[in-house]
């Protein structure tokens, strides 16, 4: 006897678990089968995502309901769409042998009329999201006046959505006596609410440790400025090259802005917040799926029901205002068994909350440094070695190995190794050898940058790294952010992609870097200069620090064919955002004035 057999499953499921290849029940399963088979009984069941909950209810559920009957006998409630979706296939599979069951998905954003139909062909399992399901029922489109069973799946999630008041109402729509089963990764007070009004002694089981998160995920954090948010994130990513990840941000702009500034600077980001269309949204997540994209930035509840599993990463790029938040955003990683990191990106007044959060998880938090350039440097090389060796050979590469003998003749082996190195590593090591250490959250404030960058032959203004700094009389009052100004300056002057760095946007007025080889031009370009009629003005700066968003391509792999169409939106979003900016930074003049009251570079 297997010991899903053991837990009194019939045949039929036996077969669909058996096809789907799970061996063993999760802790979950087993603890919550057996009841639910057994007894009609309310149930509370605290288990994170990930540990097999949809199996712990959608098995007794298949076997308790009549297939022969068309009435819905079964109702699940989950947050989102996705996961809607993810619960409706997930039961398909497991009903695949039990003749005549029907589980239909009901949900926002897609048609009404459709879904009313399949519904009305006979649906035993009805899965569907609060929103929709309350339209629904309102319009007489669902009849769930007679179902057995209520499944609150994620009930956390839902109440934290501000489902409340949808939860109750549909709730009312239900019979008095069914059983409910109510899933949820934690218990906060408005969950306990709902179990205490709807259900009726409810029996209990816990996976894990309560309120904890997945004992797989290591929790990491990194101190660094409040402004180095981003270079931060980009050297944990270049530090992780096979990274797989979810980012969060607080706010559907910086979402996008963090997915765009990545896609800037190469890499397989998208972006995932609630002002993309349900279609953008469902592009980027397919894309995701598929890997397409490495990076997916996104807002928490945008990303709530992500059933993808092995993510490697989550990045707290900001971390939440609720503790409970940081709970499920950790736990989209280290599922189904495997490990994770879930890293938080703080400065230093935040610190506290990583106290908070580890009374609220019971695990402690891991303090990490943001490697510095160079270390990156080394794994990237490693990396890249190590990529070499493991690259399958084409062999279609013999029929011109003759002629690329002819071109590689007389270069020896090591030599040409460095070369085969060279292609790829020079890009990363010429952006990470001008950076600076991120670990040093107030470093600004005590000049020291400064200090580095004084130049070697006594003139301030050409730092010892052959950079220059540049003040330009246009900033955040004219529509400029760090993208667009470097964007404006890359086309005016017509310089690289890599060219302008360190490009720091402050009110009235900015400032940037280039290598010294470029600052002829961009003097040349800005000598009475002029937009709309009003002068721009660019002057050497007298302090050559470094810092903010800065640019510069930190990664080279630039195969994200399959990202492209998430890639593409963001790109418009962009262009749209630039032109906006630009015609602003055309109109906002009184130039004169601010460039004669110039003041100084702060940091
Ligand atoms: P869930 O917590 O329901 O989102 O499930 C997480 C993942 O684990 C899903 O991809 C399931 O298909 C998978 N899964 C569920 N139960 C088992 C099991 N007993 N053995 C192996 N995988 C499972």
């Amino acid at each position: 006897m297997t010991k899903f057999e053991a837990l009194g499953l019939k045949q039929s499921i036996l077969n669909a678990i058996s096809d789907l290849g799970f061996e063993s029940p999760s802790e979950v399963q087993e603890k919550a089968i057996p009841i639910l088979l057994e007894s009609e009984t309310d149930l509370v069941a605290l288990a994170q995502t990930g540990t097999g909950k949809t199996a712990a209810f959608g098995f007794p559920l298949i076997q308790k309901i009549d297939s022969a009957s068309r009435t819905t006998q079964g109702l699940i409630l989950s947050p989102t769409r996705e996961l809607c979706l993810q619960i409706t296939n997930e039961l398909t599979l497991y009903s695949k042998y039990e003749k005549g069951v029907n589980v239909v998905a009901i949900y926002g954003g897609a048609s009404i009329t459709d879904q009313a139909r399949q519904i009305k062909r006979g649906a035993q399992i009805v899965v569907a999201t609060p929103g929709r399901m309350k339209d629904m029922i309102g319009r007489g489109l669902v009849d769930i006046s007679k179902i057995d069973y209520c499944i609150l799946d994620e009930a956390d999630e839902m109440l934290n959505m501000g489902f409340m008041e949808d939860i109750k109402d549909i709730l009312s729509n239900t019979p008095k006596e069914k059983s409910t089963w109510l899933f949820s990764a934690t218990m906060p007070r408005e969950v306990s609410v709902i179990a205490k009004k709807f259900m009726h002694s409810p029996q209990e089981i816990t996976v894990g440790t309560k309120n904890s998160g997945a004992t797989t995920v290591q929790h990491e954090y990194y101190v660094v400025g409040g402004r180095d948010r981003y270079p931060a994130l980009k050297r944990l990513a270049d530090t992780n090259p096979d990274i797989f990840s979810v980012i969060f941000c607080r706010t559907k702009r910086d979402t996008q802005k963090v997915a765009e500034k990545l896609i800037e600077d190469g890499y397989n980001a998208g972006a995932l917040h609630g002002d993309l269309s349900q279609n953008q949204r469902d592009l980027v997540m397919n894309s995701f799926r598929k890997k397409q994209i490495q990076m997916l930035v996104a807002t928490d509840v945008a990303a709530r029901g992500i059933d993808v599993d092995d993510i490697t990463h989550v990045i707290n790029y900001q971390l939440p205002d609720e503790i409970e938040t940081y709970t499920h955003r950790s736990g989209r990683t280290g599922r189904a068994g495997k490990s994770g990191i879930s890293m938080v990106i703080i400065t230093k007044s935040e610190l506290r909350k990583i106290k908070a959060i580890e009374n609220k998880i019971q695990q402690a938090f891991i303090s990490k440094k943001i490697p510095t350039g160079m270390e990156i440097c080394e794994i990237q090389l490693y990396h890249l070695a190590n990529k070499i060796k493991d690259t399958k050979i084409n062999e279609e590469v013999d029929n011109y190995l003759p002629a690329i003998n002819d071109v590689l003749q007389g270069i020896d082996r090591e030599e040409l190794i460095k070369k085969i190195i060279s292609v790829e590593f020079t890009r990363f090591f010429n952006y990470y050898n001008k950076t600076q250490d991120l670990n040093t959250p107030d470093s600004r404030d005590r000049g020291d940058r400064e200090e580095r960058g004084r130049s070697r032959d006594g003139d301030s203004r050409i730092p010892a790294d052959g950079n220059v700094r540049y003040f330009i009389n246009v900033g955040e009052k004219d529509g400029y952010d760090w993208m667009t100004l470097k964007d404006f300056l890359r086309d005016t002057v017509n310089l690289g992609q890599d060219d302008i760095f360190k490009v720091d946007v402050k009110e009235s007025f900015s400032f940037f870097n280039t290598d010294a080889s470029a600052t002829e031009a961009i003097l040349k370009t800005f000598t009475e200069f002029k937009v709309d009629g009003r002068f721009v003005n660019v002057e050497v700066s007298k302090s050559p620090g470094g810092g903010g968003g800065g640019g510069g391509r930190g990664r080279r792999d630039r195969s994200r064919s399959g990202g492209g169409r998430d890639s593409r939106d963001n790109d418009r979003n962009k262009g749209r955002r630039r032109d906006r900016s630009d015609s602003k930074g055309s109109s906002a003049s009184s130039s004169g004035k601010r460039r004669t009251k110039r003041k100084s570079d702060s940091y």
